[in-house]
Parts: structure tokens; sequence; C-alpha cells
């Protein structure tokens, strides 16, 4: 219920907020509110927040900002358009926020203060001194807890509130283990922020501490410490984990986002986890075997480490994704939206690219051919998908993809990479590739690029790229085109190439009359 107010604590409102220039200012962004009839009042917090109705919960805020805020305090409407800010900055330098960055934007500098750890392992107790500057000059605020062992790791761990300027985000750029390299979502961080204002944690952040001293770094629960930060917690509530194996960590984390799907990891992120999991367990792989394969990898992770549940098939393909989209020289990874969803200013989606793309042009692991032996051609496998997604991003989006000029270049180069499209077209391209490899075995189709391809080959693949996409289909005004791509039905899309005369014998300039 909005409480209404009379004539007379108006008046004290505006001289309350009256500000040093004798004017009022809006609440939501301090802009002057020049003409006194423009300004509004509303609730500063939520009701369940303060529980009272007092005047100290009501300030001025400008016509605009009160109608645009619709059901939101004004302390909330003001947080939202800063978070938004804060991530359309991000956004516009094309990075990605995390907690650090959170931590920057409310005390500059001053947060990542050391800790320091005693661990009495009899006792199981710990002590904490949480300094309060970098350099420890003031004395420390002293906890001590209660530490218990998790009895199927036997990894120690305990309970605590931590000072949120003794903590940092898990992720230690280019670490060969990143514990936490999951960006911040405006839209989660907004939901648990305005959650959390007037509802307990439930479940805390997780963080471990490593050594005995440093910041309690968390590696779960980020989404949490930052609405927490956001509104300005002074703590945070977290289980810490005391010198826990890493890898462990990672893989019980990994398992439980992949299986769980409580909050989604971006698809390419997964992707990189897996591939660092990757490297990890290659490395114990190939100190046990002699002969090595991709399949002798999977049944040693499977059944010499039982870990079943790690699908080290995934974590080989994973690699492989990424030594190919992430490698320097590809042209057409910037075109890959790193997100499940597409963006506007993507082609396609990380998702996507796994689903139509590297069915095709990537043999599926884990192969039984010995790694590095004569029959093993991953690394060229790897090099010619470099080789061929750079064609098809010079052909149909380099200089042509643009979203925001959306001209007639851009609306073919869209049509091209509707999902109806994609999944139709690339099969067309991999039995042209097939045609001009002059491969007669149907199952060498499988693994098209899983082969040495010569130079003189290159040029015919890159000249029948350019027919493929300069039928008259990806140009045509003809809005049937757009809304059988639009579906994401194989039938119909083939049904309209072969209406519209678009075939892979008319890609190859066969005559079939
Ligand atoms: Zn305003």
């Amino acid at each position: 219920m909005k409480r209404q107010i009379n004539e007379g604590e108006k008046v004290k409102l505006l001289s309350k907020y009256r500000q040093e220039d004798g004017f009022n200012h809006c609440f939501v962004d301090n802009e002057k509110i020049e003409n006194e009839k423009d300004i509004q009042f509303d609730h500063i917090e939520p009701y369940a927040k303060v529980e009272e109705t007092s005047l100290d919960n009501i300030a001025p805020v400008c016509k605009k900002h009160n109608l645009a805020k619709k059901d939101m305090t004004l302390s909330e409407y003001r947080d939202k358009l800063g978070m938004e800010k804060f991530f359309e900055r991000f956004e516009s330098e094309g990075k990605q926020a995390k907690l650090n960055d959170v931590l920057t934007l409310k005390f500059k500098n001053d947060f990542g203060f050391p800790a320091q750890y005693d661990f009495d392992s009899k006792q199981m107790k710990i002590t904490v001194k949480y300094y309060q500057d970098k350099n420890k000059i003031h004395p420390p605020e002293i906890q001590t807890n209660q530490v218990y062992q998790c009895p199927i790791t036997k990894m120690n761990y305990y309970y605590a509130l931590i000072p949120t300027q003794n903590i940092l985000n898990d992720g230690i750029e280019n670490a060969d283990l990143e514990l936490q390299p999951r960006p911040l979502n405006y839209e989660h961080l907004w939901d648990l922020y305005r959650h959390l204002r007037v509802n307990p944690q439930l479940q805390p952040s997780i963080c471990r501490v490593v050594g005995n001293e440093g910041c309690a770094l968390v590696f779960d629960g980020q989404h949490k410490a930052a609405a927490k930060i956001w509104a300005g917690a002074n703590l945070i509530e977290a289980k810490v984990y005391i010198n826990p194996d890493k890898v462990w960590l990672m893989r019980a984390n990994l398992i439980a986002h992949d299986k769980l799907k409580q909050l989604r990891f971006y698809s390419s992120i997964l992707a990189d986890k897996m591939a660092q999991l990757y490297g990890v367990n290659w490395q114990r792989y190939v100190e046990t075997a002699a002969r090595k394969s991709e399949k002798g990898f999977c049944n040693f992770i499977k059944y010499a480490e039982n870990k079943s549940d790690e699908k080290p098939d995934k974590q080989i393909e994973a690699f492989l994704m990424n030594s190919i989209l992430k490698s320097d020289g590809n042209k057409f990874s910037q075109f890959v939206a790193p997100e499940n969803k597409s963006g506007k200013q993507y082609a396609i989606s990380w998702d996507s690219m796994k689903k139509y793309y590297f069915r095709y042009f990537l043999v599926k692991p884990p192969l039984e051919v010995e790694i590095d032996s004569k029959e093993d051609y991953r690394n060229q496998e790897i090099a010619n998908n470099i080789r061929l997604l750079d064609i098809l991003s010079n052909q149909i989006l380099e200089d042509k993809w643009n979203p925001s000029e959306n001209n007639e270049i851009h609306k073919k180069a869209e049509r091209i990479f509707r999902p109806g499209a994609i999944m139709s077209w690339l099969p067309m391209l991999r039995d042209v590739i097939y045609n001009k490899l002059d491969l007669i075995n149907p199952e060498e189709a499988h693994q098209i690029l899983f082969r040495n391809i010569p130079e003189d080959k290159w040029g015919l693949i890159e000249k029948f790229v350019g027919r493929m996409f300069s039928h008259q289909i990806w140009s045509e005004r003809d809005t049937n085109i757009d809304v059988t791509f639009g579906n994401k039905n194989k039938e119909y899309t083939k049904d309209l190439f072969g209406k519209k005369g678009f075939t892979t014998q008319w890609i190859l300039g066969i005559n079939t009359t």
C-alpha cells in the first residue's frame, strides 16, 4: 500500500532534500528538477526491508523516473539503472564483467585485503585474521571457526561471514586451471539482488583459501556474492574449503553445472573448462599408457580413474572445438556468440556450431587410431577446419555482416545463417568437398577434413563455396524463403531448395536434364 503524504509533509520533504543550489534533485539520478510541479515522491526502500512508513523512507523523484520505475522503489530503480550502465560499459568494450569488477565499482582499489589462516587440525578449528588494508597497517579482525571434514573427499571446510573486502573472484586469467571463469549475467544478478535485499540467503557462496595467507577465493555462488556487494553488504556468507584439491573441485563444480543446469554455463566457457580438464587428465593418461589413443584416454578416465561422469569424449570434443574456434588466426570466430542464445552482433551461436557445423566437419571422438601415428590426422583436421571457416568468413561474413546497417548485403548473410538454412547447406557443402576431393568411398564423407588436402584442392573448394552463395535463393525477395529458413525443419528447407533449383548438382555444375 502506498503511503499518502499531505501538504505539510510535502513542504517538510522539499526542504529536507533541497540541495545547495536551492533545488530538489531526483533521487534516481541526482539530476536537478527545475520545475517544482515535476517533483513527485515515492518510497526509497521496499516495505519488507524497512517495515515502516515514516517520512524517512520517502524521497523526491522526477516525473519521468517515477513513471518509468513502475512497481520498484526508488533505491531499487536507481540500482537497476546503475547495474544496466555497468553491464553496458563492459559490453561496449567487448568484455564480460566478473565479481572483481563489482568489487572495483564499490571499493575502487580498496579490496582484496589479505587474511591469515591458522588451522589447528587437532582441535579442528581455524583462526582467521582479516586485515583491513593491503599493507596490514590496521589491526585485523579475528574470527575462529569450527572446521568440518567432508567424509568423501576428506577436504576440510568451515562456514564464515567474511568481510567483503577480503574476498576475490577465483579466476586468475590464463591460469592452468581457472575455477571461476564464468562472467556475471545481468538478468540473473538483478533478480538475485532484488531477492536478497529482502530475503535471507539460503545457500552460502563457496570459496577456497590457499596457503596461510591470501583472500578467500569465490569459485561458486559468484552471483549471490555480487548481488550482496551491490546491495552494500559488509559481510559475505561463505563455505570455505581449506587448501582443497583444485582439480577435484573443478570436476565437482563442472559436473554440478553440467548436470543440474542451475544456471547454464555459457557454452564456450563450458568448452573451455572441459578442454582444461582434458589437459590435466591427459597428463595422467600419458604417464600410464604406451600406445595412446582417444579411445584409450576415455577408457582410462572411465575405468582406471573410475570417473565415468566426467564425459571424457566431451572433453576431447571441447578441446578440438576450442583449438579451431579459439585459434588466433580464425577470422570466423568473431561471428560466433559465446552464449547458447545468439546476440544480434553474432551470425551463429557456439551451440549451433556444434550442432550444425562440427557434426559434418569434425570426426566425433574418441578415435581408435594411435595419436601422432601416420593415420592420425587430427592436427590436419584442425588446420583444415580453420581454413574452411576462413573461406566461409571471407565469402559471406567479413565486411558483409552488419546488423546496425541491415542493408541488402547483411540481409543476405543473415539469411544464409538462419537455422533452417545452415542445417541444410552445411551437409551440401560437405558433399561438394567430397566431390572435389574425388573421394569414392562414402565412408570418407564422415571424415571429410581428417586428411591432407593439397593446395589445388583448396582452390577448388574456395571456388565452389563462391558458387554456392551466388545462387539467387540467398538474395531473392521472397518472404516465403525467410519464413521457411526460420523453421528448424530440414524437410521444408530441402523442398524449397529443390523448388528454387539450389541443389548440390547445381553447385557442382552438373547438368541433370
Ligand atoms: Zn529523475
